[in-house]
């Protein structure tokens, strides 16, 4: 049955029904025998529906649908719901409650129609409409439930309805055509035709309907018409599809094409990214063809066509209704966003997500290339004997050194100096260093589709093979070949025109000067298009790159150089399976949901194998900055000159302990040196021993001190010792944490420092009641290992007197927090005003190379003479101690630690400021350049967000920073970045996480 359409939409002048209610309450009582306790009335444009909960706390919908509505369809709806549960009765969907006598849908007359009444069980959640950010996840989620209701009414039968809907795909060109006029805005109004034009062109959705499945379909799965929900710390799940209104028999695509358009697409920060995930989804539960694949992208093109001219159409009826504006400026940005993807592209990209090779000619095109490379005239001559040098931009390469990738000029340098006479190759396929971006929160296009021929200035370049110029852009020019086959050369001074049909071998034009601001030298760029891929952009961001390498064969099947290889790439992933193969799973990994192959670190970035900069906001280590210039030569020089152990006598041990000891005050006049953290822990555990005679220790609860027998005992952080952290040795004494947010003592009380510091005299006395003194009372002076957890004033004071009282010695580990990160001191013990009689340093010390030191008073040393000798081949080593030097120096140059004080303060504010609107935020910790963000599900009970916390790490690692969880819940966010970090990279920081957890 086919009505015309002005039957169409008959239904839209309908009047709703306007019951009360009062009627509701009414009838659930006479018809359902439910006695109402409350009501209230819920959004519907034709029909009515109301949320109603009975005195028992039960709650339901209670719908009157539109009386003009033909019986057919509300059976259509009722048994397709049926349908469904009968196949998953675990499928979201509300089931129907039957009235008291047994009918599910019966009718009331009021003012001579007959209304039909339906009562549904209530589903949980909120509108996917409400949800601010469409995650991955959740695009899957929605993705798998579009596929399962594919799955399940693939077979479902019903004689049909007489009811035609202006959602149906099969109408779509027609109501679009028929809507048009209402679209006032000419410009949105020529990109609806031209979309509409390409519908219905031979390469469009149009030719491909008859070879597309058929079936029932919701045809509605809008963020208006699912509901999703979630689980503290989850990620939304949809809870609900509702509204079986628009259910017609038409395309089996329509389901999850209208779920991308209305959905995922238009909710997600990487549009095309998130509906490949919703496809992958899609296709696992109910597999694509390849006709429905090749036409997805035009019907979520077209069923934005009729939702934009429908919106228009609805708007000159209502020009003041507020919400069908609101959705119209939606729906049209995410219109405009996709005219921007090339259709080829997103083809591909869907192929991809299913498995498929992304361009369906790929395999055909590189064949047709090799068949034909003999054919192909020579694009550049080159004068010089084979093989040209093939310069290596990736970001592991050699080529790169102290940032020389960060400006045009010195980029440009590097890579002439690997040329020969001016003549070399780039790669196809490269992700290059120079084309990566810092602070960016989406990934940069650095993967290079083409090849790169250089060569001097005025080189002719001609043409491969004959064909027409279809384009001429600048110093770009594309050459069609024929259908599916076109190749663009770039950075060239072209001689020809738009239009102009070619000869093989024809002079196109000559190799142009390098522009101002290019980081290569003269060069000709030459990519190849294949499939209908009409343009192209030249860089891709790693994530796209198996799509586009697929779009855009290697050039070198045209050029034939025999030395010249695409670049070879390892998906991360690949590596981290061959990392678990030899690497014991013991050894902590980050990120193993989406590991990340770092290749380089430069001042305050981590760079991956794809050339993406991260800001590092972890790496204490790279204290003065990743591969710092000056320390680096210093290593070089010294490891070149000699090294060898401590025995020998050599001067830079000696300049580098009085370079140390003038950082640090009385008595602490001696140092030994070692080679790590908890070297340097264990070995403050021996003098401490030796020099009081005694053996307990007391510790900080939940911190962490090393990993050699020793240190690990005394750690009681679950996080890093799971086994032990809460069963300590009847030696060890942890004292309850000083923590100001989740601590029995919080903030606002004057006496938490002394409170907190009774715990440690609690120690003392149990150690006392042992019949034993203490040997040492174990802390960092800034809670590092916990989460960069300031002490409350007065604490450390308090617990040294206690301690030194009952005769132990009180130990600073400054191996995370030392080294000027706090800023205001050198030292975090010097912020809390006291002296201890042995610190230990570690991590930042060597900026990445491993030296560590113990400093102590010589009558501590002495002590530990007499009792014992010590020896350790690689502490403070000729390298370690110039390296030592070397921090030092860059330290004092650079103005470091003033840095560390300055941005720490703006970036804590920062910080502080986002917990107004962001009540995850339990509490930002620290000092300097050391701090932690704890995230909580509720500030009063202090509830840990840990799995929240990761998500957040994910999420931040996406857009281009690496910061991740620590403490024992894994729920405090650790931001200790190298000391040039900037306030531009804290505002950075600030302002992504502010987004992450908006969009949580
Ligand atoms: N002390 C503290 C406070 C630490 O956080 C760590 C390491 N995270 C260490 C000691 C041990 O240092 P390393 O790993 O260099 O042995």
């Amino acid at each position: 049955m086919f009505y015309p359409l002005a039957t169409l939409f008959a239904a839209q002048t309908l009047t709703r029904p306007a019951f009360t209610d009062a009627d509701v309450r009414a009838l659930c009582r006479e018809r359902y025998g439910l006695s109402v306790a409350e009501v209230s009335e819920l959004s519907s444009f034709q029909d009515q529906n109301f949320k109603v909960t009975d005195e028992a706390g039960r709650r339901f919908v209670f719908r009157v649908d539109n009386p003009g509505w033909p019986a057919s369809a509300l059976d259509l709806q009722n048994a397709a719901m049926a349908h469904l549960l009968a196949r998953d009765p675990a499928f979201p969907i509300a089931h129907l409650v039957p009235g008291l006598s047994g009918e599910m849908m019966p009718r009331v007359t009021r003012d001579g129609a007959a209304f039909p009444l339906r009562v549904f069980t209530f589903l949980p959640g909120r509108l996917l409409a409400r949800v601010s950010e469409v995650s991955d996840d959740l695009a899957r989620n929605l993705g798998r439930v579009a596929g399962t209701l594919s799955r399940h009414l693939g077979d479902f039968g019903h004689p049909g309805t007489d009811r035609i809907s202006q959602w149906d795909f099969q109408h779509a060109p027609r109501v679009v055509g028929e809507f048009l006029p209402f679209v006032a805005d000419r410009a949105l109004r020529a990109d609806i035709e031209r979309t509409l034009r390409r519908f219905e062109a031979d390469n469009g959705g149009g030719p491909l309907l008859p070879q597309l499945r058929t079936s029932f379909v919701h045809g509605d799965l809008t963020g208006y018409n699912v509901l999703v929900d979630r689980r503290p710390g989850e990620d939304w799940r949809v809870s609900g599809v509702v509204d079986f209104g628009d259910m017609t028999h038409s395309y089996t695509l329509s389901e999850i094409a209208v779920v991308l358009a209305e959905g995922v697409m238009n909710r997600a920060a990487h549009p095309l990214a998130a509906a490949a995930e919703a496809v992958r989804a899609y296709h696992a539960v109910y597999p694509l063809t390849e006709a429905e694949l090749a036409a997805l992208f035009h019907f979520v093109c077209i069923r934005l066509c009729v939702t934009l001219t429908s919106e228009c159409q609805q708007l000159s009826l209502e020009p003041d209704n507020a919400y069908v504006r609101e959705v119209f400026e939606i729906d049209r940005r995410m219109f405009r966003a996709l005219l921007a993807v090339d259709p080829a592209h997103a083809h591909a990209t869907f192929r991809h997500a299913c498995g498929l090779e992304p361009n369906p000619q790929a395999a055909e095109s590189r064949q047709w290339l090799s068949a034909h490379r003999a054919e192909f005239a020579s694009v550049v001559d080159v004068p010089i004997e084979a093989p040209l040098p093939v310069v290596d931009l990736s970001p592991a390469s050699e080529l790169w050194r102290d940032g020389n990738w960060m400006t045009a000029q010195a980029c440009r340098r590097a890579v002439s100096e690997r040329l020969r006479d001016g003549y070399g190759l780039g790669r196809y396929g490269e992700a290059r260093l120079m084309y990566s971006q810092t602070n960016s929160a989406a990934e940069p296009g650095t993967v290079h589709l083409g090849v790169d021929v250089f060569a001097p200035a005025g080189t002719p370049v001609r043409a491969p093979f004959e064909g027409v110029i279809e384009r001429v852009e600048g110093n770009r020019l594309c050459l069609r070949h024929g259908p599916g086959l076109r190749v663009v050369l770039g950075h060239i001074q072209p001689s020809v025109r738009a239009g102009e049909r070619v000869a093989r071998g024809q002079t196109l034009g000559a190799v142009a000067e390098a522009a101002t601001g290019e980081p290569l030298p003269a060069h000709l760029h030459i990519q190849i298009l294949c499939d209908d891929l009409a343009n192209s952009p030249a860089l891709i961001p790693p994530s796209e790159r198996e799509v586009w390498l697929s779009l855009c064969p290697d050039p070198n099947l045209v050029l034939g150089f025999d030395n010249l290889q695409p670049a070879p790439f390892t998906p991360a992933t690949d590596m981290a399976a061959r990392r678990f193969r030899t690497i014991p799973r013991s050894q902590e990994f980050y990120y193993e949901r989406a590991p990340v192959q770092i290749v380089r670190g430069w001042r305050q970035y981590l760079i991956d194998s794809g050339g993406r900069a991260y800001l590092d906001c972890i790496n204490n280590v790279a204290h003065v900055g990743h591969s710092h210039p000056h320390v680096n030569a210093a290593a070089a020089r010294q490891m070149a000159r000699l090294n060898t152990n401590s025995r020998f006598l050599y001067d830079s041990m000696m300049t580098y302990s009085e370079r140390l000891l003038a950082l640090l005050p009385e008595p602490l006049r001696v140092v030994f040196f070692v080679c790590s953290g908890s070297e340097a822990n264990d070995l403050a555990l021996r003098l401490a021993r030796a020099y009081t005679g005694q053996h307990d220790v007391i510790v900080i609860d939940g911190e962490y001190h090393g990993n050699t027998t020793a240190t690990y005992e005394i750690s009681t952080s679950l996080l890093d010792n799971p086994a032990e952290g809460k069963a300590a040795r009847e030696y060890i004494h942890p004292a309850t944490q000083p923590n100001l947010f989740h601590g029995p003592y919080r903030f606002g009380d004057p006496q938490a420092a002394v409170k907190y510091a009774d715990s440690v005299r609690a120690c003392v006395e149990r150690i006392r009641s042992k019949g034993r003194r203490p040997a040492a009372f174990f802390t960092e002076a800034l809670l590092g290992s916990s989460g960069g957890i300031d002490l409350p004033n007065g604490y450390l004071p308090a617990a040294y007197a206690i301690v030194r009282e009952a005769g132990g010695v009180c130990i600073a580990d400054e191996v995370q927090v030392g080294f000027g990160r706090v800023g205001s001191h050198w030292w975090a013990f010097e912020a809390q005003g006291v002296v201890p009689d042995i610190v230990t340093l570690g991590k930042p010390m060597g900026n990445g190379h491993p030296v560590s030191a113990v400093v102590t008073t010589p009558a501590i040393a002495e002590a530990f003479a007499r009792a014992t000798t010590y020896f350790n081949t690689f502490g403070g080593n000729p390298v370690s101690c110039e390296v030592g030097l070397a921090v030092l120096e860059v330290m004092e140059r650079e103005g470091l630690r003033a840095n560390a004080l300055e941005v720490g303060r703006y970036f804590k504010t920062a910080l502080t400021q986002l917990m107004p609107t962001q009540p995850l935020i339990g509490a930002v910790y620290g000092l300097g350049l050391y701090m932690g963000v704890e995230l909580v599900r509720d500030r009063a009970s202090a509830e840990p967000a840990t799995e929240e916390a990761m998500r957040v790490a994910d999420r931040m690692k996406q857009r281009g920073i690496i910061v991740y969880p620590t403490g024992d819940h894994y729920n405090i966010l650790k931001l200790k970045p190298p000391l040039v970090f900037s306030r531009a990279d804290a505002d950075f920081f600030a302002g992504q996480l502010a987004e992450v957890l908006s969009g949580l």
